[in-house]
């Protein structure tokens, strides 16, 4: 029996004979099943023909991402806060090398992911880092695909996992859709951790879809709430999914309000 993992999205099933007939990721909207249709790998296959790399992104921020490129590209983002290392987000990759580097800087207290897209391995990451909790917003739950008692499903728009590190359901691309905050991050100024919810795009901006392969966006209101929601938190720094695609070092909390302005005058537009 193997668990088969997406080649497409990356998501991992739970071990069977053959592979499953088909990703219940991919064929959502908010992704695709190829041309070439379906295809299945597996970790082993994974750790077969590539690897991971590290990234200093900025202060107490490490990226992780696979080499060559795998599924939806994304990176996982370790965060070294005071309340322990927090690892943001998902890959699918994950080998000795990974483990042995994780545990090296302190191994890692807890699992936070954005949204379904991400979940990728997360019961194996979680495993290999000795049961480590992972938090997952419950309104996303039909989405998981593999259980496992490490999973823990917060509801509501907000969730504390530690000291000055709090979770934001601000929906959009997913209902769960959430964020990292880190309030006290590199003395105070404060970061966001967005992944797709909050989209950084290279301009330096942020924007919203309901799907990004797609091209299907967010309805305004939608936007506003997210906004709403986003309001009451301070953050200088705003780091997605991707490397390469921009990032927002400075001013945040403008910069997403004047993204969010821009958004919403556009798609009202009549
Ligand atoms: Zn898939
Ligand atoms: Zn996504």
């Amino acid at each position: 029996m193997s668990a088969f993992v997406c080649s497409t999205c990356g998501t991992q099933y739970p071990p069977t004979e053959v592979p499953p007939g088909a990703c219940l990721i991919c064929t959502d909207e908010r992704q695709f099943v190829p041309a070439s249709g379906q295809s299945w790998t597996t970790l082993e296959g994974l750790r077969n023909a590539h690897t991971n790399k590290f990234r200093r992104l900025a202060t107490g921020l490490t990226t992780i991402e696979t080499t060559p490129a795998f599924g939806i590209g994304q990176r996982a983002i370790l965060a070294r806060t005071p309340a322990g290392n927090v690892l943001w987000d998902c890959i699918a990759l994950i080998d000795d090398a990974t483990i042995d580097l994780l545990k090296g800087v302190g191994g890692v207290t807890a699992l936070a992911i954005s949204h379904p897209h991400y979940y990728t391995t997360m019961v194996e990451w979680s495993r290999a880092l000795g049961g480590v909790p992972i938090y997952l917003h419950a309104a996303d739950r039909e989405w998981v695909m593999q259980a496992d008692p490490a999973m823990q499903f917060w509801e509501g728009d907000t969730k504390p996992i530690g000291r000055g590190l709090t979770l934001v359901r601000l929906g959009g691309h997913f209902d769960g859709g959430t964020i990292l905050h880190w309030a006290d991050w590199n003395e105070g100024r404060g970061v966001v951790l967005s992944g797709d919810i909050l989209q950084v795009v290279p301009s330096g901006h942020v924007s919203f879809m309901w799907s990004y392969p797609n091209l299907i966006p967010l309805a305004a209101a939608k936007v506003k709430r997210m906004a709403e929601i986003l309001e009451p938190f301070a953050f200088d720094a705003v780091y997605g999914a991707f490397s390469g695609r921009g990032q927002i070092d400075t001013n945040g909390k403008q910069v997403v309000a004047a993204s969010v302005e821009r958004y919403i005058a556009r798609i009202s537009e009549t």
